[in-house]
């Protein structure tokens, strides 16, 4: 059982661990010094173990340090910086944050709200002269008294909700310990070194920045370069300065870039990736060779929910390498497929159920999702993922879609993720995504909504017809919509459910 601090204690303090488009690097000895500043900083506003720490700041090397600073003295929740005041009036109140750290300058919905909850406000100044990461933080008001223990490995380091792709978003508090196993199953996954680089391009108010970007870096000694958020007009730049051996991104990212990688081909020459790393949602095989051919290094699909602290599974670098369409082997908790159980796991395609180290010890304040996510069997206490899925021979899990989003077309079960594969090898067809459509009689009818490559063409009719020739009568979209661009949500992620509501298509 581990803290954060005891992630990066052991690494010499000369090695870089946080850099910046036009900064110095911020080394290890900086960032330990960083740290015991923030901790007097935080105990001198009355903030200590314990006490939560909502984070609203630009994506940047501030954000990465003032998380992993502020996570060593207290509770970190990252918010996303795109919400607005009630959204942040809602967040602040759900999480019981005590404090807000506000980049100085900033007047924006989130110190409207902040100021409406009578929050202690830490405002965060960097200088750009000093190396990326580094800030000063003064506070407005004080948190009275606090307790200056530093904090231990069961007690809550993060808080964040999660995507809200198939729900509410539900708050998942992730203690010191299941932070520092998952960065830690992620750094052996993907056997980082101090002579690794992480280009971050993820936002750090999710976990797969959070974790597998910046605190499994952090946890092998490697060093990270904090792109000011996502941009694939700007990202062949950035992997020109940064120099990094790897980065990860959610699919649409992939694609995003993939469109601009013709125009950068003497960039991704010179680039020296030992591997990509793609997680968080489907990456269509089709995405997975162009990645691969395009820039020369092996990708690596993981899966991973913020209940998990990120990491559940993940596909090996080579030799053993990985399997298009799979989400990898085992790589943290114990990953099992199972049906309906009561005290005994029952082994087959079902739903993914995980059990580690890693796993949130539950949601907060939200006693019927625990009732319906966690489950005792063998001896173990077992997470419901919501995912469904089945190990292969080899022991590489293929997942089959989420329980909440197969389409039920009158009774016959239809995964969107095989209807998108089958769309993807269309020729025309960049992006896609099934999802269901109200429909009268059936319950259910199948959509898509598709993107078409820079210059391609295709029809509604053609598209149908071209899933007709390959999949059975009942799983080939009654509507294709083709559109510039699908809809996301905060972090990137293509929403089915709600998406025939959200393109009007709801009533036809
Ligand atoms: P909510 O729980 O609020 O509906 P969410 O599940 O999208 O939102 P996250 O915790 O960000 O929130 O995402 C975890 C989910 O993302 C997993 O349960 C899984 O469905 C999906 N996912 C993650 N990695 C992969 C992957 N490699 N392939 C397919 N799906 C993935
Ligand atoms: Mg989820």
């Amino acid at each position: 059982m581990q803290t954060i601090t005891d992630l990066i204690a052991g690494h010499d303090d000369a090695l870089p661990a946080i850099g910046a488009p036009g900064r110095d690097w911020l080394s290890y000895g900086g960032l330990k010094a960083q740290a015991d500043k923030v901790a007097a900083d935080l105990h001198a506003a009355g903030i200590g173990r314990g006490d939560r720490v909502a984070i609203v700041l630009p994506n940047g090397p501030e954000m990465a340090t003032a998380f992993v600073t502020i996570a060593q003295a207290a509770v970190t929740a990252p918010l996303n910086p795109a919400y607005r005041e009630d959204e942040y009036a809602f967040y602040l109140e759900d999480l019981k944050a005590k404090a807000i750290v506000l980049a100085t300058g900033y007047d924006g919905p989130a110190l409207a709200a902040a100021k409406r909850s009578g929050l202690t406000i830490l405002w965060l100044g960097a200088d750009e002269a000093a190396p990326a990461g580094t800030f000063e933080l003064t506070a407005e008001g004080s948190g009275g008294a606090c307790d200056t223990a530093a904090p231990e490995a069961d007690d809550v380091a993060l808080i964040l909700h999660t995507s809200g792709t198939t729900s509410r978003p539900k708050i998942v508090p992730l203690l010191q310990s299941n932070v520092a196993a998952s960065a830690r199953n992620i750094a052996e996954s993907l056997a980082l070194t101090p002579q690794d680089r992480c280009l971050n391009v993820m936002p750090l108010f999710h976990i797969h920045g959070l974790v597998a970007a910046v605190t499994a870096s952090l946890s092998a000694g490697a060093s990270i370069w904090c792109a000011p958020g996502f941009d694939a007009l700007r990202f062949f730049g950035w992997l020109a300065d940064a120099k990094p051996t790897w980065y990860t991104a959610v699919p649409t990212m992939h694609q995003a870039i993939l469109s601009r990688a013709p125009r950068n081909a003497e960039i991704i020459e010179a680039a020296d990736l030992r591997f990509l790393r793609s997680s968080s949602a489907s990456l269509p095989a089709q995405v997975m060779t162009k990645l691969v051919e395009t820039f020369g290094a092996p990708l690596v699909e993981a899966y991973g929910m913020t209940e998990a602290a990120h990491q559940m599974c993940c596909n090996p670098l080579p030799p053993r390498g990985q399997k298009p369409g799979s989400v990898g082997v085992e790589a943290g908790p114990v990953v099992r497929t199972a049906h309906e159980t009561e005290d005994r796991l029952v082994e087959g395609t079902g739903e993914v159920v995980i059990s580690g180290p890693n796993v949130t010890p539950g949601y907060e304040g939200n006693p019927d999702a625990n009732a319906k996510s966690f489950f005792e069997a063998d001896g173990r206490r077992w997470f419901r993922t919501g995912d469904q899925g089945a190990f292969d021979e080899d022991g590489y899990l293929h997942l089959t879609g989420r329980l909440k989003e197969i389409i039920n077309r009158g009774g016959e079960k239809v995964s969107p993720l095989e209807v998108d594969g089958v769309l993807m090898d269309h020729p025309a067809i960049a992006q896609c995504v099934t999802f269901a459509l109200p429909h009268p009689k059936l319950g259910e009818e199948v959509a898509a909504a598709v993107v078409l490559k820079e210059g391609a063409e295709a029809t509604e009719k053609e598209i149908r017809a071209f899933a007709a020739e390959r999949v059975a009568d009942f799983k080939v979209p009654r509507k294709v919509v083709i559109l510039d661009e699908i809809p996301k949500g905060a972090t990137g992620k293509l929403q089915r459910i709600g998406l025939a509501e959200k393109l009007g298509l709801a009533e036809s």
